[in-house]
């Protein structure tokens, strides 16, 4: 007997490694019993209100105040007002508020983190390690360029445009308005922000850090509200809209702006390619995958939700896949343990058990690791899909939930065609140790960004957006503060 297993032999090795619960205490978070708009520097009260839950349990949380036009409209004249005195501040007293913002929430980020996997569902870790960490660098990043416009626009004469209206989704919320707040007021504008219906309130506690950062009144305003409030804001005088969604509300806001002068930059909707091919590191692409399409419960608009696998490792990659897939813990968003949260909300999840059956129905596999979802709240095990055709739904629609459609390729020139076949173009992975061929595949892939050995990264510094359905405009980098900018 070798001295490792006469060791082993002694020790007492776990027969299998489950996680004791390790929840986050939600006592940071100091929830109202209702909220109002912030509009001016002020709360307002509003003549209705709905209840924002937490997915996780289905448990009210708070009301939170539903903008009617009337609201809307003050709020941008609010804004509008407080536009003469933000844009003519020199833009390093500008950048001193930002960096104020950016501190405010890296203090506070761990209240934050709780409320945003308390609202939306999302595993703490990621709400803790991924949004706050990027929220902040947003405002850092964009502070650092508020006061050097005139250089990063050499001979253009960059000038503010004046009120931006800002309408968010559900599946990154602070983080969302980070990208767009941030650039937006480095430039000189003021905003209205409008956020999603179910995951208002990471929103309206960035109203205290404004507050707190004592940016003048009036330069950011939030309006809650469903739909018709963000249909309010596109109606209104504002001079810009950004949006970022569904591709169906993208197109209205766009058929509705048409000829309006107003400026509008779209992030719509996704079905990215991870391609992978047989020279690849196959244990590290495996993990691509899953962080790919299994991270924020795939509601992410850049998720890999269409895989290619070249012909030739298509088998060791599936079952692999397969194998990892059983270790991922679905559960309490709150849970330090936690890799896949809850769903967002009845209505998405309807969804993906809509496309899901379709999958079967059409004629593809089905696996799901086996794993306990609790009771109460909205869940959805990872999935994944083989013998999966082109033409399925589920390989054509955004399904905007843990579910992953596996596909093949034999050659580099069927997996630029496959992976091009879709009506988006927001990202795409692709996974070989060639230099060159990274270079190959990415000058044919349409799509805005291209992920090389690596699945999901974000950073201030680099542009991110679409082609085709996926919308137009950029958001982060320099690219992120144009479309805020008139230039003579
Ligand atoms: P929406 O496009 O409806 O929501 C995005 C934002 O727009 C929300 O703040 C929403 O408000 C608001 N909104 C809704 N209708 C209008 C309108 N007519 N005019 C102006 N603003 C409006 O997405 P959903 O939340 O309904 O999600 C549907 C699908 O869209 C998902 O299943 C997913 O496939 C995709 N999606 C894509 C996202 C992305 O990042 N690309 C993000 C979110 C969803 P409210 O929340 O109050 O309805």
């Amino acid at each position: 007997m070798t001295d490792l297993e006469k060791r082993s032999d002694r020790s007492p090795v776990p027969a299998d490694w489950t996680y004791a619960p390790a929840p986050e205490s939600t006592d940071i978070v100091h929830l109202q019993e209702r909220y109002g708009l912030y509009v001016g520097g002020e709360w307002l009260e509003t003549k209705e209100h709905f209840t924002t839950i937490s997915p996780r349990d289905e448990s009210p949380l708070a009301e939170v105040a539903q903008a009617s036009e009337a609201d809307v409209q003050n709020a941008v004249a609010a804004a509008r007002e407080a536009f003469g005195s933000w844009s003519k501040l020199p833009g390093s007293e500008r950048a001193k508020y930002l960096f104020r913002i950016a501190r405010i929430l890296a203090e506070r980020s761990r209240e934050f983190a709780v409320l945003e996997s308390l609202n939306g569902g999302k595993p703490i870790k990621e709400s803790r390690d991924v949004d706050l960490p990027l929220a902040a660098a947003h405002f850092f990043y964009y502070a650092g360029w508020a006061d050097k416009l005139e250089y990063a626009f050499p001979n253009r004469s960059p000038k503010p445009l004046g009120v931006a209206g800002q309408i968010i989704p559900w599946n990154f919320p602070l983080l969302m308005l980070a990208w767009k707040i941030a650039p937006a007021l480095a430039a000189g504008n003021t905003v209205v922000l409008k956020p999603a219906e179910t995951t208002p309130l990471t929103a309206l506690l960035f109203c205290d850090v404004v507050r707190q950062a004592e940016l003048p009144p009036g330069v950011v305003n939030i309006v809650t509200g469903d739909g018709s409030a963000g249909a309010a804001l596109v109606e209104s005088e504002v001079d810009k809209i950004a949006f970022t969604g569904s591709t169906e509300v993208g197109k209205a806001i766009q058929r509705r702006l048409a000829g309006t002068g107003t400026k509008l930059t779209l992030e719509l909707g996704g079905k990215a390619a991870n391609i992978v091919f047989d020279d690849c590191a196959l244990d590290q692409a495996v993990e691509g995958i899953v962080n790919g399409i299994y991270f924020n419960q795939g509601h992410v608009c850049c998720a890999g939700s269409r895989l290619f696998v070249q012909e030739s490792i298509y088998e060791p990659v599936v079952e692999k896949l397969k194998k990892r897939m059983t270790t991922l813990r679905v559960g309490d968003p709150l849970d330090k343990n936690t890799d896949v949260g809850a769903i967002n909300s009845r209505m998405q999840l309807e969804k993906i058990e809509e496309l899901v059956a379709a999958g079967k129905e059409e004629g593809a596999e089905i696996y799901q690791p086996p794993c306990r979802l609790p009771e109460k709240g909205y869940w959805f095990a990872p999935t994944v899909f083989t013998n999966v055709a082109q033409s399925y739904r589920i390989a054509q629609e955004e399904i905007f939930g843990p579910v992953l459609s596996v596909l093949t390729f034999r050659t580099p020139d069927e997996a630029v065609e496959k992976a091009n076949n879709t009506p988006y173009g927001l990202s795409a992975g692709v996974w070989t140790e060639k230099g060159s061929r990274i270079l190959w595949m990415a000058q044919r892939l349409r799509a805005g960004v291209v992920w090389a050995n690596t699945f999901n990264r974000f950073d201030p510094t680099s542009p991110f957006g679409g082609y085709k359905e996926s919308g137009f405009g950029r958001e982060g980098g320099l690219h992120g503060m144009e479309p805020y900018l008139d230039f003579e």
